[in-house]
């Protein structure tokens, strides 16, 4: 009778394992040095806002390590779009590190900081949200920050959170997947 016993619970344990232990195991497609680790921008399109998305990526390459950014060149792919407009500046987010970005004249004439707001939206892209807290030291403050805010860096809690979205063995699959279902926009 106890070993009956004993006998089903081995067979309930082994019930529950086996669903995880068929997401953890590695699919034959997913090649582990096939990471999504470097994001390709196309600054091709960024009219006279060029050097300020060049400054954005060096500003994420100096902050972050599990992604980096680079311009696209020929050959390679490109994740983010960079587009330049009237209006205001803002993200479309297709998935973790893939879509396009503004520059809109509307904030840059009103005085906010170009490398900020580009860091800024460069960020959405890789996974931060808005926080509107109004402090010039959170980068995902955005425009809530006052215009005289030069702070182009993100902060420590932002820096993690990009580190945690990027770390790991990620396929390219699963970062695409990974927190959007469908274009999100957000604002600067
Ligand atoms: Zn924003």
């Amino acid at each position: 009778m106890l070993v009956r016993k004993a006998a089903r619970v081995v067979v309930t344990v082994l019930g529950l394992l086996l669903p995880l232990v068929a997401v953890a195991a590695p699919s034959a497609s997913a090649d582990p040095q096939a990471l999504v680790r470097t994001l390709y921008y196309d600054v091709s399109q960024a009219q006279e806002f060029t050097a300020d998305w060049d400054r954005a990526a060096t500003n994420w390459n100096n902050s972050v390590a599990n992604v980096k950014l680079a311009r696209k060149t020929t050959g390679t792919p490109t994740n983010i779009r960079i587009l330049a407009d009237n209006g205001w500046p803002r993200a479309y987010v297709d998935s973790l590190g893939n879509g396009t970005v503004y520059m809109g004249r509307q904030a840059v004439d009103q005085g906010y900081y170009r490398p900020r707001i580009a860091t800024h939206e460069i960020g959405h892209i890789l996974g931060l949200p808005d926080r509107r807290t109004g402090l010039c030291a959170d980068l995902m403050s955005g425009s809530s920050a006052p215009t005289s805010c030069r702070n182009d860096l993100p902060n420590a809690a932002e820096r993690a959170e990009v580190e945690r979205r990027f770390a790991g063995q990620l396929a390219a699959a699963d970062v695409r997947a990974a927190g959007y279902a469908g274009t999100e926009c957000f604002v600067y």
